[in-house]
């Protein structure tokens, strides 16, 4: 299997230069030159397995210059006991719903599932590019991000990563998960001002060609975890053959039957997995895509106009807080049947202008496997409430803008196919936004908002949230943007 490039369908590497690379040179992204078919009765074959196999079957397809054994290895140590206590991605039945649980990873969120798998596949991908260099990783995060990165590749040889957060604009439990952070390879920054500030400084060391050479001759070279990475798109595609695998099991559709798939959605990237998983052979009826106040996305699928020229919303489901979905580019380069030139067209508008509109058959053909609502925070509070209430399951904030927008689906197509709702997010991560809309006031501390949750639903916290408040925290170091570049120098003893 080949890479081509979303704004070069001539460039071709293989799947470990592409997660080597991250992004491509002229700015496309990786994308495979074809999909791998799985056919009914190798899903029904797979639906014997436990999750780590069911993900090395469905990665193997992808990242052919792995052997079969590499994979499996890499899998059964991304998704084993240890990051994974519980099962990796269990399915739970919420009402008529078939809910996804992608939050019983180290970090309590589904990044996880990329982020612990997406490590050994860089070091592997990096030595079989022939290279003997240390990678460092550096991240700039707005929350969720930067913690399952620090979880995947700490103490990983072969690596360093270094975090920077904005100081000030995450939560308090946020900012324990990170600077508590284990590991030998690891660093942690609170960089002052916002997200934005730390993002463009990270930036800035990249394109430092000083830097990077002075980094060459200590063996060493900068990558990213950037989720448009393959490395991170691929494991997410796994779980959505998982969850049709469990339904078999469990007797809820037979096989080949569609089922409609929703995932609350900010970069496009979960929601470009499950229809990945589609095209590979997977009975995937309609895709779902829910977002919150930030619903380029929506305008977007139902009007076939791009447009990021819009109020920026803080919301309750923060993760989602987005106005460039850089996944959709992907998606816009199959549909329109590879075209490479139209792509690189429509994303030079996006960068100049902040817009972009497709053709009215990319956009008919969009629609025709998308359809797509949004939630503000108000109703996202409701249905947390609601779905509480009526069946006594908790859901966080990004996982409740789904449930709501299935349920704008189903009155307005009346469409009642069998539905799996990806969930992002423990509720515990969001725990204040969570317990104030179960009607409770949430205290000032974040692990007594925790323990007031644990009372409120009757469910224990997760252990990886509680346990933060006794550990020691590491890195408490605050430095301004534009001295990031030489803190990192410093960190690696350039
Ligand atoms: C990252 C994230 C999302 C959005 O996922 P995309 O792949 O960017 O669409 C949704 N929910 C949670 C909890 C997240 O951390």
């Amino acid at each position: 299997m080949r890479y081509h490039s979303t704004r070069n369908r001539y460039l071709a590497v293989s799947s470990a230069q592409a997660i080597v690379a991250g992004l491509s040179r002229e700015g496309g992204l990786f994308v495979p030159e074809s999909f791998p078919q799985f056919t009914l009765k190798q899903i029904a074959t797979m639906s014997g397995l436990p999750y780590s196999k069911r993900a090395a079957a469905v990665l193997g397809g992808f990242l052919t210059d792995f052997s079969a054994q590499e994979l499996e290895a890499c899998a059964d140590a991304a998704y084993g006991t240890g990051a994974f206590p519980r099962a990796a991605a269990p399915l739970v039945k919420v009402g008529d719903a078939h809910v996804l649980e992608l939050f019983h990873g180290p970090t309590c969120a589904f990044k996880d599932f990329a982020l612990q798998l997406m490590p050994h596949l860089l070091t592997a991908s990096v030595a079989k590019t022939g290279s003997d260099k240390t990678m460092v990783i550096l991240v700039a995060t707005s929350g969720d991000t930067g913690k399952a990165a620090l979880a995947g590749f700490a103490d990983v040889p072969g690596t360093k990563i270094c975090v920077f957060y904005p100081s000030g604009a995450i939560s308090g439990i946020q900012r324990r998960q990170m600077t508590t952070q284990t590991g030998e390879n690891v660093m942690v920054y609170a960089a002052r001002g916002n997200f934005d500030a730390a993002q463009s400084g990270v930036k800035r060391i990249f394109t430092d060609a000083a830097l990077a050479h002075r980094l060459e001759e200590k063996g060493l070279a900068f990558s990213s975890a950037n989720s448009i990475n393959w490395g991170r798109l691929a494991p997410q595609i796994a779980y959505y053959f998982s969850a049709y695998c469990d339904m078999l099991a469990a007797g809820s559709i037979k096989i080949g039957d569609k089922i409609n798939i929703v995932v609350p959605t900010g970069n496009f990237g979960n929601i470009l997995a499950a229809w990945i998983a589609g095209r590979c052979g997977l009975p995937v009826g309609k895709l779902i895509c829910a977002s919150n106040s930030n619903n380029v996305l929506t305008d977007f699928i139902s009007t076939g106009i791009y447009n990021r020229n819009r109020d920026f919303y803080v919301t309750a489901s923060p993760s989602m807080d987005i106005l460039v979905s850089s996944n959709l580019e992907r998606l816009l380069y199959f549909i329109s049947g590879q075209d490479d030139k139209k792509i690189a067209a429509l994303m030079q508008a996006l960068a100049a202008t902040g817009k972009y509109t497709v053709d009215r058959d990319l956009h008919a053909a969009i629609k025709a496997q998308f359809w797509a609502g949004f939630a503000n925070d108000a109703q996202t509070a409701h249905t947390i409430k609601d779905v509480f209430d009526s069946t006594g399951y908790l859901c966080d904030t990004h996982t409740a803008v789904a449930h709501k927008v299935w349920q704008d689906y189903i009155l307005a197509t009346g469409d009642s196919a069998p539905t799996v709702i990806a969930s992002t997010a423990s509720p515990f991560k969001f725990a204040s936004s969570v317990l104030e809309a179960l009607g409770k006031q949430a205290p000032a501390d974040d692990f007594a908002t925790l323990s007031a949750l644990e009372a409120a639903s009757g469910l224990k916290a997760p252990v990886s949230l509680t346990a933060l408040q006794g550990l020691v925290e590491r890195f408490e170091e605050a430095i301004e943007p534009r001295n990031m570049e030489q803190a990192v120098a410093h960190w690696l003893g350039l």
